[in-house]
């Protein structure tokens, strides 16, 4: 009984030397760089300089073979150095798109000469991915994607618009899904493939930090290259994360498709279950508790409903911890748990979105003299701006309702 518990924690002897190195690597660098921990911070807190020295202490890159550049280790320990980054609301966002699907895609469906020149780079913290799937008129139905890749003389001319992409104003290059052959209604998903499109910023480049009171809009986005326009959508409250990203008739060299024209719809649904199944989908919130639990700790004492309240909140949090790592358990073993992806993203962004909302409750339980009351506001401020998005990045929940209900053979 206690070995099922173990290996639910991810805490086995290996895992948990690795997870004391990230802590004390985290403690280090924290009180030398002075960096403050944020909410949803591998969305919102880009610094470059944070990312290349993660990547220089071995913690990123984790599944990418040495050959590469990476560490040559397995899914649970990238699992366990992802969950104790985003514990401690580490600056992650620069890095977070390249390590966590990009990396993977590369290794799975990308040239030995991408592979070469892409793989180290991102292992080392130094070079940054955007995503380029959503359109205007596609996003749950990605299926209806417009964009299109024409062949040309050594490559294809792309052109589309792509909207949400995170990081693009900032990133090396963008993933972009486009259609390679006309739609065929019958065969909705086939005829797609995979670009690598350059976005003119240099590898690498000079790094730039942006630490969480600072909004990534407020850092000089590179010039794009020929034919691309990145236009930003900026949040209400001012912050820039996403971005609307125009191809104009973009020349795309044969060295930069990635995979197998035609193929990208398989390979794009290969890559979902990495974005799916992560500790970012139960963790994003962390900081937040951690600093309502320390608050609530300082006060004189809680009535029921508050300590009832907390120990509910600890209970689903510990539950949505051991399904997400019995996930990440199937991938280190070669299996594709796309539903069981599916329904702990259901599950923990209602519960990353929940805790934000128990936060404002429990806050009145905070006096006006606790230490921590002001910090905690201002985390919890950023819970409220951002908790909105949990349930729609990565497939809104209800359309992964639809891929569980199929899965069980539903629908
Ligand atoms: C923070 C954030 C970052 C993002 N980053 C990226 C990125 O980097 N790259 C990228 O390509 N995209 C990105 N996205 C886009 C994201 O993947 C899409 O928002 C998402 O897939 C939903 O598409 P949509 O916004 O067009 O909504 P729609 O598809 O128009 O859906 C609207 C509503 O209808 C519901 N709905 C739609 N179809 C069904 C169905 N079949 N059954 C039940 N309900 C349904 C949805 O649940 C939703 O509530 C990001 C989104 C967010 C919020």
């Amino acid at each position: 009984m206690a070995g099922d518990f173990a290996a639910l924690c991810a805490n086995e002897p290996e895992l948990a030397a690795l997870r004391a190195s990230v802590r004390s690597f985290l403690d280090a660098d924290r009180a030398e760089f002075g960096w403050t921990p944020g909410v949803d911070a591998w969305l919102s807190c880009w610094d470059e300089r944070f990312s290349a020295r993660l990547g220089a202490a071995g913690f990123l890159g984790m599944t990418i073979p040495r050959e590469y550049g990476g560490q040559g280790r397995g899914h649970l320990h990238r699992y366990v150095v992802t969950e104790e980054l985003l514990a401690a609301g580490a600056p992650v966002a620069a890095h977070w798109i390249a390590d966590r699907q990009v990396a993977p895609g590369l290794l799975a469906y990308g040239s030995e000469e991408q592979r070469r020149r892409l793989l180290p780079e991102i292992a080392a913290g130094r070079y940054f991915s955007a995503i380029g799937m959503s359109e205007p008129q596609a996003g749950s139905d990605l299926a209806a994607s417009a964009a299109k890749a024409v062949r040309a003389d050594g490559g294809w001319v792309l052109s589309g618009t792509k909207v949400w992409t995170s990081g693009a104003h900032l990133a090396h290059q963008i993933v972009v899904l486009a259609r390679t052959s006309p739609m065929d209604p019958q065969r909705r998903h086939a005829g797609f493939s995979q670009f690598i499109v350059p976005t003119g910023r240099s590898i690498p480049g000079s790094l730039r930090s942006c630490p969480p009171e600072i909004t990534p809009g407020s850092l000089r986005s590179c010039p794009p290259g020929p034919g691309i326009t990145i236009s930003p959508i900026v949040l209400m409250s001012g912050e820039h994360h996403f971005n609307e990203v125009t191809f104009d008739e973009v020349f795309v060299e044969d060295a930069n498709v990635l995979g197998e024209i035609g193929a990208g719809w398989h390979q794009v649904t290969a890559e979902l279950s990495f974005e799916r199944s992560g500790p970012e989908r139960i963790l994003t919130t962390a900081p937040l508790l951690t600093a309502l639990l320390r608050a609530l700790a300082a006060q004189d004492e809680l009535d029921d409903h508050a300590a009832a309240a907390v120990g509910d909140l600890l209970a689903r949090l510990i539950s949505l911890r051991q399904l997400s790592v019995s996930v990440a358990r199937a991938l280190a073993g070669g299996q594709s748990p796309v539903n069981q992806a599916a329904l702990v993203k259901d599950l923990g962004t209602r519960f990353e979105q929940e805790s934000v909302e128990l936060a404002a409750d429990l806050f009145a339980y905070v006096a006006a003299d606790n230490p921590g009351r002001d910090r905690l506001a201002a985390l919890l401020d950023a819970g409220r701006l951002h908790s909105p998005l949990f349930t729609l990045r990565g497939g809104t929940n209800e359309v992964l309702r639809g891929v569980v209900a199929r899965g069980m053979g539903l629908r």
